[in-house]
Order: structure tokens, then sequence, then C-alpha cells
């Protein structure tokens, strides 16, 4: 049988092939569990990415979530951004569609949630989806005064949950899962292994760097976004600052 095999912009330069996936393997999209049919990298890199991850679009217009295009670009690891729309924690170096100016960011399944659930906060009945004023049930966050949020509505009970608060699985419990590499920024690898990572990271930056250009984004927001996280490898600096000089000029 013929290789399913697809190239990606999270990861330029090599061919991914679909392989079946058990344990201890972490989505470079999302960071949740791969289990099961997912893409890795063929050339070997510690990379694998799920089937539905990789199906995301690059760039994503969409006025009901933001009223700017954005950009699916890969978050640093030194800060962790909220889901602007389920309210819920980006796990950090985690890849979001993001609107800098505006400082947007949104998981990229909030961009298409199901219009009803059942939640086990929940039970007795269905929640639609809206975009409303309301006070989450679970957490009570309340929201500035006239501002409106994404949430689960009850309508017999007049309740409402955030996304994040009504799903059964939230996303603490990807963060608490183990994912190779994570937070360790290259330290521990052999000098080749550490040489490899950065230069993918250069080239996804590069990817990053040129979808944001063609988004409009300003050059202040493109350098702001490149720098790099202090612990990565002065290969990375050089390559990112090479960079930036050849798009700037
Ligand atoms: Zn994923
Ligand atoms: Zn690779
Ligand atoms: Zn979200
Ligand atoms: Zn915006
Ligand atoms: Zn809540
Ligand atoms: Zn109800």
């Amino acid at each position: 049988m013929a290789e399913d095999t697809i190239t990606h912009f999270s990861h330029p330069g090599h061919e991914l092939v679909k392989r079946h996936y058990t344990g201890p393997f972490g989505c470079v999209m999302c960071w949740e569990r791969l289990s099961g049919a997912a893409y890795g990298c063929r050339a070997g890199c510690d990379f694998a990415i799920h089937d539905a991850c990789a199906g995301h679009p690059q760039t994503l217009t969409s006025p009901s979530h933001h009223p700017h295009q954005l950009v699916l670009v890969e978050t640093r690891r030194d800060v962790t951004h909220g889901c602007d729309v389920c309210a819920g924690r980006c796990a950090a170096g985690c890849f979001l569609y993001r609107c800098p100016p505006c400082g947007f960011d949104m998981h990229p399944r909030c961009a298409k949630l199901p219009p009803a659930v059942r939640s086990v906060r929940h039970p007795e009945h269905d929640l639609a989806l809206v975009v409303a004023e309301g006070r989450c049930a679970a957490c009570h966050a309340m929201h500035g005064a006239g501002a409106r949020a994404w949430l689960y509505r009850c309508n017999v009970c007049n309740l409402d949950l955030h996304v994040s608060c009504a799903a059964a699985e939230g996303p603490e419990d990807a963060e608490n899962g183990h994912f190779p590499g994570a937070g360790d920024d290259g330290l521990g690898l052999d000098i080749r292994g550490e040489l490899l990572r950065s230069r993918i990271a250069a080239q996804s930056h590069m990817a990053t760097a040129v979808a944001m250009r063609n988004a409009g984004w300003s050059l202040a927001n493109l350098i702001c976004e490149l720098l790099v996280p202090l612990k990565m490898r002065t290969v990375l600096v050089a390559q990112s600052h090479n960079f930036h000089r050849s798009i700037c000029l």
C-alpha cells in the first residue's frame, strides 16, 4: 500500500508520513496526547501532529470570531495565552490562531465549536452555543458590563457555561500529560539533536513570519513575535536575525 504523506507549514522541509501512534506522544499543534493515526516526520524528527490538527488552515477569516484575518502560529514556550473563545488556557508552545495587534488568541479547535453539546456540569439538558452577556455557572467569572463571551447556554434553566468550563475534559488535562521534549527547549539533547531542533524552529519561525507578513502584520509585530526564548542557542538567533534583515529590507 502506498504511504500517506503530506507536507505541512508547521514542519517545513520534511515530509510527514501517516503512522499509528501508541504511548506518550504529543501533538505539536494542540499539545494533546496522540493515539492512533497521526502524521510524523519521515526524516525522524521528534515531531507528530494529529490528522485533524494538520487540516487547520494557516490563515482564517471568520468575522464571527474576530474582525481581522487570523494566522495559525506557534506560540512561545515562555508565555502562556488564554483562548478568547473558550476562556480556557492554552499550553505554552502550542499553535493558536492569533491577531497580535488586537491581542486575540484562539485554539484551532475553538474555530469550529459544535452548536449544541451535553456537559457533565449540566447533564439534564442540551446546551446551545451563544455569543452573549452571561455569567458562567461553573467558575462564576464576571465579564465586564456589556462584554460578550462565547457560552454554552441552557435555555430551559437559563444557565450559562464557558466553553472550556462546559467541556468534560478541560485543557488542564492536556497540560498535565507528558509530552516528549516539552519545556526543555533542547537542553539535554546531544549537540546534533540540538542543532537540528534549532534549525527546525528557525524554519518554522520563518514560515510563520511569511504568513504574518502576508496577513499584513507590521514589522514591530513580526520582531516581537520572532524574539526567541533565551535558552535557545545562538544558531537560531543568528538565523532569525538574518531572516529579519531579509524581510525588512
Ligand atoms: Zn493536535
Ligand atoms: Zn523533520
Ligand atoms: Zn479555546
Ligand atoms: Zn485583530
Ligand atoms: Zn467558566
Ligand atoms: Zn438545563
